[in-house]
C-alpha cells in the first residue's frame, strides 16, 4: 500500500484514510438513529468499557484485560437484544436511503410516472376537510418506494377503491375501524386500524399526542408521507421525513400533497405554515 505520510511511529496509507472516514459516517448514523433515547446512554456505557478495554490490553494488565475481553464478548450478543428497535430503525435508515430505493430515481423511469399520476388527490383532501370540520381523528399514510406491507398487516386488510365516503366512514368515531391508521398502497386503500412506530425523538412538543408521534415515527423510518386530522383541534396536519408540517388549509394540504406524492412543484411554497418537529 502507498505510505501517504508518517506522524511519529503511525504510517498513514489510503487506506487508512478511508477506513477512518467510513467509521465516522457509521459512527455519525448510529448517534442521528440513538440521539435522545436511552439507548445512547447504554451505547456509551458500551463504548467507554471497549476503550478501558483497548487501554489496559495495552498497558498489558492481564486480569482486567481477561475480564473486559468476556465482557465484551458476552456484551455484543447483549447489545444485539438490548439495542433490536434500534438496529431495526438503522437497517431501515439504510434502506431507505440506499439508490435502489431512490424515488428520485425510479421517478425517471416512465412506468413509475403513471404509477404516481394515478392517485387522485381529492377524496384525500375532502374527506380531511369533512372529518376536520367534525372534529373526528384520522391517520393516513401514502406509500411512496418504502414497502409498508408489515405495518399494513399489524392492521385490518381492505383492499378497496379510494373514495371519499369511504375514508369518513372509516375514520367515523362509532366504526370498529376508525382506530389507527389507514394505509394508502398502489390506488387502493390497503388496511385500516394499523399500527404505526411510535417515534422516540424528545424534541416533539407535548402538545402533539400519540397520533402525530406515530406518524412522524413512521416517517423516520420510510419515506411515506403521513395525512393527520386531529381530533382536538381538527388541524390537518402533512407529515414527511420526520417533519410536521402543521395547521395546513385546504390548498396548502393539497400544493403540498401535489408536491411529496406527486412532484408537482407548489408556484408558492409557504414556509412559515411549515414548523419542524
Ligand atoms: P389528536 O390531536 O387527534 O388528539 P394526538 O396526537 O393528541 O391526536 P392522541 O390523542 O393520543 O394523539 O390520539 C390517540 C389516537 O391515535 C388513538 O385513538 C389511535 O387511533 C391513534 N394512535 C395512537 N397510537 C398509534 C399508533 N402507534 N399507530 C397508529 N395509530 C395510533
Ligand atoms: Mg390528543
Amino acid at each position: 500500500m502507498i505510505l501517504l505520510f508518517t506522524i511519529g511511529f503511525l504510517e498513514i496509507n489510503w487506506l487508512d484514510i478511508v477506513d477512518v472516514l467510513l467509521v465516522t459516517i457509521l459512527l455519525y448514523q448510529l448517534y442521528k438513529v440513538l440521539t435522545g433515547s436511552v439507548a445512547l446512554k447504554i451505547f456509551v456505557g458500551f463504548l467507554s468499557i471497549y476503550m478501558l478495554y483497548l487501554v489496559v490490553k495495552a498497558a498489558g494488565m492481564e486480569l482486567l484485560t481477561i475480564i473486559l475481553g468476556q465482557f465484551m464478548g458476552v456484551g455484543v450478543l447483549a447489545a444485539i437484544i438490548l439495542f433490536q428497535q434500534e438496529i431495526r430503525r438503522f437497517l431501515m435508515m439504510i434502506g431507505k436511503t440506499t439508490a435502489f430505493n431512490n424515488d428520485k430515481l425510479f421517478k425517471s423511469f416512465p412506468w413509475r410516472k403513471n404509477d404516481d399520476h394515478r392517485l387522485n388527490l381529492t377524496p384525500f383532501i375532502e374527506a380531511a376537510k369533512t372529518l376536520g370540520g367534525k372534529n373526528i381523528g384520522a391517520l393516513i399514510v401514502f406509500t411512496r418506494s418504502s414497502d409498508l406491507s408489515f405495518y399494513a398487516e399489524s392492521g385490518d386488510l381492505i383492499d378497496a377503491i379510494i373514495s371519499k365516503r369511504l375514508l369518513i366512514s372509516i375514520f367515523n368515531k362509532t366504526s370498529p375501524l376508525h382506530d389507527g391508521a389507514v394505509i394508502i398502497a398502489d390506488g387502493r386503500i390497503k388496511a385500516a386500524r394499523c399500527i404505526l412506530p411510535v417515534t422516540e425523538n424528545n424534541d416533539v412538543p407535548a402538545s402533539m399526542g400519540l397520533r402525530h408521534r406515530a406518524a412522524i415515527g413512521l416517517t423516520e423510518v420510510t419515506d411515506s408521507v403521513v395525512l393527520v386530522v386531529s381530533e382536538e383541534t381538527g388541524q390537518i396536519s402533512l407529515v414527511q421525513n420526520g417533519i410536521v408540517y402543521r395547521n395546513l388549509a385546504v390548498s396548502d394540504l393539497r400544493s403540498k400533497l401535489n408536491f411529496f406524492l406527486l412532484g408537482i412543484e407548489p408556484k408558492v411554497i409557504k414556509e412559515k405554515s411549515a414548523s419542524a418537529a
